[in-house]
């Protein structure tokens, strides 16, 4: 069986001011005893898998997992060729924050295998990094680029965020233009989302944080697609654009609902048995996921089994993240009935919106729908 597997590294140097992921700045443990813990995780989860499994892809994500040295991202590399035979040409990608690294860095993640860097610039503008919290600024991010690139890199992403405090549709179409000059293989463009819990929460209560309205957010989401697409990227997902081959194979497995083992504090995993599949996460806290690890017990927070019909509407909201959408054949050979069956009234009104259209037997999101898509998405809820 082919999965993804998945490596949380929970810990930053400092909480960005909108970050609601599960990271954190003081770290109960050190770097080794970490990765020790993830070790042994994956070698339960290996030991315990119900298939012989084939890895291929890996992905570091976080946090900040670019504080982890390359000798420890070279043993977890090892240890997933070791235990679930990662492929030779497996995509390997590590999220790189451009405060963290420096040429002997980089050059030395290349050597233990990481053949894809996804870094998180998210603007070029220094005023609007310090809003944001970031540790690094526009020139640093710049140079991780340009030094990844000498180190042998050929597989760049680039993270950005739009509708940003103060932010103007033009000022985000000059954002897109430095990512654009600077020819990654890969952006991925996501609009601020305030989330609860955030010192940017805080702000907007107090009235303090001047989000852009609707009109421009709508535009800057546009902008996205007309800079990016007109400068040789393909739009794949509503938030990812790539060079034809370097989409990320990672994600589009999470998409199309590939199974997917996480290793770490609060990694999430995706397994296709029993039933309809089964998904379960680890504890967020470190202390809970170390914990259970030296008590020899698999960290497990919380496991659910999913019906036919759960499993149904993830295909949907899944795979229609997809700009190609979702492939209706599939779909029915997978659950012995047509979409028109299971959700043709459901969705009629999507259809007479224009949000939803098919063509050459995919369902997809118009070009409006893409906008809307929470809207849509809801409906298979
Ligand atoms: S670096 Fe990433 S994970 Fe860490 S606080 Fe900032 S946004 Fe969150």
């Amino acid at each position: 069986m082919d999965i993804s597997l998945y490596i949380h590294y929970p810990f930053c140097l400092r909480k960005c001011l909108y970050c609601a992921f599960n990271s954190v700045e003081e770290p109960p443990c050190s770097p080794e005893e970490y990765t020790e813990a993830l070790l042994r995780e994956m070698e339960i989860r290996a030991r315990t898998m119900v298939h012989e499994c084939t890895a291929v892809t890996l992905y570091f994500g976080g946090g900040t997992p670019s504080l982890l040295s390359p000798s420890l991202v070279g043993r977890i590399v090892e240890a997933a060729a070791a235990h679930f035979s990662l492929r030779a040409d497996a995509e390997i990608t590590l999220e790189c924050n451009p405060g963290t690294v420096d040429r002997q860095r980089l050059g030395s993640y290349r050597a233990v295998g990481i053949n894809r860097l996804s870094l998180g610039v998210q603007s070029f503008d220094d005023g609007m990094l310090r809003r944001l919290g970031r540790i690094h600024t526009s020139r640093e991010a710049i140079d991780a680029f340009m030094l990844a690139r000498e180190a042998g890199f050929t597989n760049l992403g680039i993270d950005l965020i739009h509708s940003l405090p103060g932010q103007t549709p033009a000022m985000w179409e000059r954002e897109l233009l430095r990512a654009r000059d600077l020819s990654p293989e890969h952006i991925s463009v996501y609009g601020l989302s305030v989330e609860e819990g955030t010192p940017f929460a805080v702000l907007e209560k107090k009235g303090e944080l001047s989000l852009p309205g609707e009109d421009d957010y709508v535009r800057m989401f546009e902008l996205s697609a007309e800079v990016l697409c007109s400068g040789g990227f393909e739009h794949y997902e509503i938030s990812n654009f790539a060079r034809p081959g370097f989409r990320s194979r990672h994600n589009t497995g999470y998409w199309k609902r590939i199974p997917c083992q996480g290793l770490g504090a609060g990694a999430h995993s995706f397994m296709p048995e029993p039933a309809y599949g089964v998904r379960y996460a680890n504890p967020e806290k470190v202390e809970e996921y170390l914990e259970a690890l030296e008590n020899g017990d698999l960290p497990c927070s919380e496991q659910r089994t999913l019906s036919r019909q759960e499993a149904m509407a993830e295909k949907m909201f899944l795979g229609l993240r997809m700009i190609e959408g979702v492939n209706l054949h599939s779909f029915e050979a997978e659950f012995g009935l047509s979409f028109q069956e299971a959700y043709g009234a459901a969705c009629a009104d999507l259809f007479t919106a224009g949000l939803l259209e098919t063509r050459d037997g995919f369902l997809r999101l118009s070009p409006r729908g893409l906008l809307l898509s929470n809207q849509v998405f809801f409906r298979f809820l």
